[in-house]
């Protein structure tokens, strides 16, 4: 039985510079302080978005918590600043085809919003390779993608596919550990060091999109 494979989008698919990161989080911060009016000045609301994602692994988490701002309501502002930022992002020259050799059938799962996924997926020249098989945390109602396992689940209900049949590829371990609690086979794309070989829920771990793909093929047989 071939697996099925379930990409992550935002740091796989493409590659977030340290640039692109902090213009990330410069939107949060942004989208915070415009269109909530949190009382922080934009220096000190980014370094904010730094210490969410330290503290929860989310960027948005911490105005919720602070500032009493309604999670969904952030999630939807900071995607209208994200945007903007679609067009910076440099596609890997010649991805479609390298995916397209693989033999299983794949999806993704983005926490991205799902009009964020499309513009990006039309950015990157991977639209047509992926209409109507994209999904984002939106579809399900939620917001985040390492919260719970349940999400992992209605995914996997969702394509028709046992999550035992599935491998879940993702830049980020937080969301690695709950697709291992629903069952799936874990892989994680990392680009430094490999910060997540002490973590038992990765059954494997490559460096980059490219040692990812001939990974799959050579170990998993897609
Ligand atoms: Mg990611």
């Amino acid at each position: 039985m071939p697996k099925t494979i379930i990409w992550d989008l935002d740091n796989t698919l493409y590659f977030e510079t340290d640039e692109y990161k902090n213009k990330l989080n410069e939107a949060t911060a942004k989208a915070a302080i415009e269109e909530f009016n949190i009382p922080l000045d934009f220096r000190t609301a980014t370094e904010k978005v730094k210490e969410s994602y330290a503290t929860y692994r989310d960027g948005l988490e911490i105005f919720s918590r602070e500032y009493g701002i309604p999670h969904k309501d952030l999630y939807i502002s900071y995607h209208n600043y994200k945007s903007e930022l679609i067009k910076t992002i440099a596609p890997y020259e010649g991805l479609p085809a390298r995916l397209a050799s693989l033999k299983c059938p794949q999806y993704i799962f983005s926490t991205s919003s799902k009009d964020i996924c499309e513009k990006i997926l039309k950015h990157i020249g991977l639209y047509d390779f992926f209409a109507e098989r994209f999904f984002s945390v939106e579809d399900f109602d939620v917001y985040k993608k390492n919260e719970n396992a349940d999400v992992y689940k209605r995914l996997c209900r969702t394509i028709n596919v046992a999550p035992a049949d599935c491998i879940f590829v993702d830049d980020s371990y937080s969301n690695l550990d709950f697709a291992k609690q629903c069952g799936m086979t874990t892989v994680r794309i990392y680009y430094g060091s490999n910060s997540a070989k002490d973590m038992p829920f990765i059954d494997v771990a490559y460096k980059g999109i490219e040692a990812c793909i001939d990974g799959l093929k050579k170990d998993f047989g897609c």
